[in-house]
């Protein structure tokens, strides 16, 4: 048979110019590396480690017990919308109706729907740096452009109301980040996003995502909602999901809530798409809106024990220079302080060199800053035990201390 690659041009240029999901890559390259039976340690992937709480298991049971196999409601079950719009209103004091919400496969794909409904070609999309790293190839699937800001490590990588108003043009469609931030941790404050609204404000064909799937996982206590701010509501989209808070990372439920006439829009995309997410985890979802936030909230307290434990690990790593995160489950380095050295002859001339130096002679996988917009830093998920933890950042430091 012909090998794909030998006919010319088979694959559209969308799909030639994306990269391939770099959290993804790496957790697979981990994964191949255990097959082989190395002892990987696996700080790459950015995936609760806990097991989906046993109450929410135990809705999908039921779902499929009472028969919920068929098709659902392209924008979701209306009893999930309505628990979402309650804990909208509970957990953030923001008053939207079941038909503002729709719920998708994963927030990745709520994020997708978004760009695809609201950018045209060659619409500029601000970036908050570093960011997730779907949404600039998001971006460049919907042609739009990507412009990146970059907060600076001394502002804990948060960007400004200075800097954002620097970057928007007559051409910008959208502003994009996410609080608690992946890959940084930092959460911005309600007075933060004071100042970014006023910026918004003056600007009205630019609409906001405000991707807050980390919320549960916050060391700091305060959770802010831009869509809280009245003068941008309408034009803020917040993207939330069952993923990260309650540890069901696999069972694919997103959301969003927006205005009537961006969630239309993005139930109209979805309907050619995918059609409703799946009938079971939206039951497990809504059961798990209803049991509350106690669950979400014992797992974050394990994963502040672990970032305290990680920060104090880094201690003792000369040249490892980071923010503190407070929220999510990543710590974001700079190790630009090893750009230069070698062992055996080889030079160690990016964060990616870094990684892989650390893959193979540590055997922990971590991801490389590139794909986050920050080439200097590599991203650590401290989402696994203590013992994993103490035994990842031991081997990493033994390994750097030969790099001359
Ligand atoms: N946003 C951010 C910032 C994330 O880290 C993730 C994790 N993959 C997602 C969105 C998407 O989550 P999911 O598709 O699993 O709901
Ligand atoms: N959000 C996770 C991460 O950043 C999961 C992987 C992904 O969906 O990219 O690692």
């Amino acid at each position: 048979m012909q090998e794909l690659g030998e006919i010319s041009n088979i694959l559209s240029d969308r799909i030639t110019a994306l990269e391939e999901s770099a959290t993804i890559a790496m957790a697979k390259k981990a994964r191949e590396l255990g097959a082989q039976g190395f002892d990987v340690i696996n700080l790459s992937f950015g995936e609760p480690d806990f097991q989906t709480p046993q109450y929410i298991k135990d809705a999908a049971k039921q779902a499929i017990d009472e028969g919920f196999t068929f098709y659902t409601p392209v924008p979701g079950y209306p009893e999930l919308r309505q628990e979402i719009a309650n804990k909208l209103m509970r957990d953030n004091n923001l008053d939207y109706k079941p038909e503002n919400i729709v719920v998708s496969t994963g927030a990745k794909q709520s994020i997708a729907n978004v760009v695809l409904c609201l950018v045209n070609p060659g619409d500029e999309v601000i970036i908050f740096s570093p960011y997730w790293v779907s949404y600039e190839e998001i971006v460049k699937l919907a042609e739009g452009v990507p412009v990146k800001i970059m907060g600076t490590l001394e502002n804990d990588y948060k960007v400004t109301a200075e800097q954002l108003e620097q970057a928007i043009t007559p051409k910008t469609k959208l502003v994009m980040y996410s609080s608690p931030s992946n890959p940084t941790g930092a959460v911005f404050t309600e007075e933060e996003l004071q100042s970014l609204a006023k910026v918004l404000e003056k600007h009205p064909q630019v609409h906001i995502m405000a991707d807050e799937i980390y919320e549960y996982i916050n060391f700091e206590g305060g959770h802010a909602s831009m869509a809280s701010i009245d003068a941008v509501k309408d034009r803020t989209i917040t993207v939330n999901g069952f993923s990260k808070g309650y540890a069901m990372t696999g069972w694919r439920v997103g959301y969003i809530a927006a205005h009537k006439d961006i969630a239309t829009a993005c139930d109209k995309l979805q309907s050619q798409i995918t059609s409703g997410t799946n009938s079971i985890a939206q039951k497990a979802a809504a059961a798990a809106l209803k049991g509350g936030k106690a669950s979400a909230e014992e797992m974050s307290a394990a994963y502040l024990r672990r970032r305290n434990l990680v920060l104090d690990l880094l201690k003792d790593i000369p040249g490892f220079v980071t923010s503190v995160p407070a929220g999510a489950f990543y710590i974001f380095p700079d190790v630009s302080a090893y750009f230069g050295k070698s062992h055996n002859g080889k030079t160690i001339n990016s964060a990616l060199d870094l990684s892989m130096y650390i893959l193979t002679n540590a055997h922990v996988a971590a991801v490389s800053g590139e794909a986050f917009g920050a080439p200097q830093c590599i991203r650590f998920s401290f989402a696994t035990s203590d013992e994993k933890l103490v035994e990842a950042f031991t081997r990493i430091r033994s390994c750097l201390a030969e790099l001359q």
